[in-house]
């Protein structure tokens, strides 16, 4: 039913602006100059994001660290020699992003290249666009269950850094022994979930302060309770070719976007989220909307993903924003010896690219061993 209610929001609401992927390359090498120094807040990364605050995961675990900041998490780099990379990420010089993997409709407008300054000083060039924050190839949903007898088809997923749960009805009848606290009660004396049923009980319960009346509730949101009940859309300036970073920095911030659009969010800030008594309830692409980002994902479980795989290897779903691909977890007990730090490795034909934790560990990459776009001055709250 939810389910359906998204989908035909997101028909009418989403499809606006299709663009052809090839013609937006060729775009964008054609903008390349012109381009070039247009725009004052050329430093903004994902700039929807400004001072938002999620969810119930409105705590300031993602509320401070939307944005990476390269004070904190890049100790300067000296770029000129990027090339004595400390991590041995080779950075091949024909690698780069590739916006043709995205999928239609992941990209809105017109991508253009520009210079940009990375987190490190490197000086390159950039593409700047706008993801959809609406993914194309799957149905967003359903989050919640209705009743504690709703099998898993009901609802999406819940991870907390321990492992990932199906969101169906006995996760929800079993909350007080999960997490061993009797104040856990999500349910009626029917067996119907409190689940958030209104725009307003949303952004309630997406609060830091999660309204007491709101406590017990599995928290999901709809495209249509979004502001205009459309996609939140980002920006994302994203270097071209990867320049490697003196070290890895770990990102609390956004930390990329999907091949179909979506925003790969820091970690979902679970204790606030379980300290309030509340779920925010993942689908089964490992996101949720939260009132201010709009639908963003915290969990990779194997959605947008390419089609092509290499031997030994798991299907690319998006990019990092230091410009390396990004490819699904391996099974638990498959993954190779060589990954380093950042969960990264460079195999023949694909080069350096990341493989996302297990959606359980609720955070997607452990750190970036490339140079981004620092964060800047926030454009203050969004609009
Ligand atoms: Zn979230
Ligand atoms: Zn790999």
């Amino acid at each position: 039913m939810k389910r359906r209610e998204i989908q035909d929001v997101h028909t009418g609401q989403t499809r606006t602006r299709p663009v052809g992927l090839l013609s937006m390359m060729m775009l964008a090498l054609v903008l390349a100059v012109s381009a070039c120094g247009s725009s004052a807040d050329g430093e903004l990364s994902l700039s929807q994001s400004d001072n938002t605050s999620e969810s119930s995961e409105a705590d300031s675990t993602e509320q401070e660290s939307t944005y990476p900041s390269s004070d904190d998490e890049v100790e300067d780099s000296s770029v000129a020699d990027d090339a004595s990379d400390p991590s041995g990420v080779a950075t091949d010089a024909d690698s780069g992003v590739d916006l043709g993997v995205f999928f239609d409709g992941a990209l809105v407008g017109d991508a253009t290249t520009e210079d940009c300054t990375l987190s490190g000083g490197a000086e390159t060039s950039c593409y700047r666009f706008t993801v959809s924050g609406f993914p194309s190839s799957y149905d967003v949903g359903p989050f919640c269950p209705s009743t504690i007898t709703d099998d898993a088809d009901a609802g999406g997923i819940w991870f907390d850094g321990k492992g990932v749960y199906d969101l169906d009805g006995e996760f929800i009848a079993n909350l007080a022994d999960l997490y061993d606290d009797d104040n856990w009660q999500m349910y009626d004396d029917n067996g119907d979930v409190f689940v958030t049923e209104t725009a307003e009980e949303f952004d309630d319960a997406a609060r830091p302060d999660v309204d007491p009346e709101l406590k017990n509730h599995c928290v999901e949101g709809r495209l249509e309770w979004l502001e205009n009940s459309e996609p939140v859309t980002s920006e994302v300036v994203i270097p071209i070719v990867p320049v490697a970073a003196e070290s890895a920095a770990i990102s609390r911030g956004n930390q990329g976007v999907t091949l179909d659009g979506v925003t790969i969010a820091a970690s979902a800030p679970v204790e606030a989220i379980l300290g309030a008594y509340t779920i925010a309830a993942f689908d089964d692409c490992g996101a949720h909307f939260n009132p201010f980002e709009g639908y963003h994902m915290h969990g990779a479980v194997g959605c947008s993903e390419i089609d092509e795989v290499a031997d030994g290897e798991t299907p690319m779903f998006g990019y990092a924003l230091d410009g390396f691909p990004i490819h699904s977890p391996y099974e638990q007990g498959t993954a190779p010896a060589n990954l380093d730090e950042c969960n990264g490795h460079s195999t023949e034909g694909i080069g350096y690219h990341y493989h996302a934790n297990n959606a359980a560990n609720n955070q997607v990459l452990e750190c970036l061993v490339g140079q981004y776009i620092a964060g800047d001055e926030r454009g203050g709250p969004r609009g």
